[in-house]
């Protein structure tokens, strides 16, 4: 793929269309309760007014389905991200067209505009090719930095690189791609995935693509337990998606033909009841009581764990070990992330609840990647091109 960085392209005083995700979540009050989405795109937006260029930011929100939905307005986020650069921003809610293009045009060098939500509008999500030719004409220059979005095809990332000649990614995209390259590409080896989660069936794709990729598999949470059951474990109450324990024996096999050092637990932190308060205790992994839920790896997994990790030049992790939302069972979970951050790896930490953990356990400094991306963090995973960087390969 040839797509070309924002710092390859002439936007000197130039009307910078820049889409960028500011889908932040919020509290019932409709305060934002994590920035670190608006925070990501600064790099990429300082870049643009050093360069006085007038910048016209499109984010969307939620899912309003095409309609106005007022809770999902970008307002607060305007306000917000006023704070962060400690300038003002235009909040323009004119919708598309003529009178907004008037404005847009108002714009003095270095002077920022977020529009409103771009879900608002119905062709938004089916990549409405008018819908793209007006959000085109709004400037000069169309800048993508929205990593996070990057694996849906839609009008602001997708249609609209095809009515405007200069296209590009911002910083955020860019160091999305290195790292994520770094990592998959041409690692350093050995190279280890650690692959957690409640579900099997979510991460399918990715594990077999990597399983190519690397030269270790650490497999832990809820997902560990369908390969469990494959291997002839009894797993008692723990998830189990009885439709892929074939699919899992099969990957298991092919780990092995491949000389892929793929490791399930070897002792689990269980349960009688899926609840913090419920009292746990430590069982071999092929010795899994009939009547307990698996919650957790135990400390001899955390150990097997943490020598693949310490002997790993490239580390990448998607997934919880356990129900770590749970402080009981998050033990797993912590460790590994205190190991990540030990080790002097390349270390890429992927997807919501990891990230998540990874903050959690205070270490998020000492991880040489985080992304901003869940779907489209596993869908690079999975091997996918994603059509929002397909759509910047001019
Ligand atoms: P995912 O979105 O697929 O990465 O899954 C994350 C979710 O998996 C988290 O909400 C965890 O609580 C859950 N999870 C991890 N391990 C287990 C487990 N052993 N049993 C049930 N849920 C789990």
């Amino acid at each position: 793929m040839t797509i070309k960085y924002i710092d390859q392209i002439d936007i000197k005083g130039k009307r910078v269309i820049l889409r960028v995700d500011f889908n932040v979540p919020y509290d019932d009050n409709m305060n934002i309760t994590d920035d670190t989405r608006i925070t990501a795109t600064a790099p990429t937006i300082e870049y643009c007014l050093k360069n006085n260029a007038r910048l016209i930011l499109i984010s969307h929100l939620g899912r309003p389905k095409g309609k106005f939905v007022p809770e999902m307005s970008l307002k607060p986020v305007a306000k917000r991200l006023s704070e962060i650069l400690k300038r003002e921003i235009k909040f323009l809610d004119t919708p598309l067209g003529d009178d907004l293009n008037k404005q847009v045009l108002d714009l003095k060098e270095g002077e920022i505009a977020l529009l409103e939500n771009i879900r608002f509008y119905p062709g938004e999500e089916k990549n409405d090719d008018d819908l793209g030719k007006k959000i085109a004409s709004l400037g000069e220059v169309y800048i993508d930095d929205a990593f996070a979005a990057a694996h849906r095809g839609h009008s602001s990332n997708d249609a609209v690189t095809r009515h405007i000649a200069a296209c590009g990614a911002g910083f955020l995209l860019k160091d999305e791609i290195e790292y994520f390259n770094r990592a998959m590409k041409n690692p350093e080896r050995p190279v280890c995935a650690i692959i957690g989660g409640a579900k099997v069936s979510t991460k399918l794709d990715a594990l077999r693509n990597i399983l190519v990729k690397v030269d270790s598999i650490l497999i832990g949470g809820g997902m560990a337990f369908t390969f469990l059951k494959a291997k002839g474990l009894g797993i008692g109450k723990s998830l189990l998606e009885e439709d892929l324990v074939d699919t899992a024996a099969q990957i298991m096999k092919e780990a092995e033909l491949k000389k892929v050092n793929l490791l399930l637990p070897i002792d689990i932190e269980v349960a009688n009841e899926f609840n913090n308060e419920s009292p746990s205790r430590v069982v071999p992994a092929d010795d899994i009581p009939e009547d307990t839920i698996g919650l957790d790896i135990g400390p001899e997994t955390i150990n097997l764990f943490n020598d693949v990790i310490a002997k790993s030049r490239t580390v990448i992790w998607n997934g919880p070990m356990g129900a770590f939302e749970m402080p009981n069972f998050a033990n797993g979970t912590n460790s590994i992330a205190q190991k990540l951050a030990e080790s002097s790896c390349l270390s890429i930490v992927g997807g919501g609840d990891s990230v998540t953990a990874v903050n959690q356990a205070g270490v998020s400094d000492k991880i040489s990647y985080i992304s901003t991306g869940g779907g489209a963090f596993l869908e690079l995973l999975e091997g996918k091109t994603l059509p929002g960087l397909a759509a910047l390969d001019k």
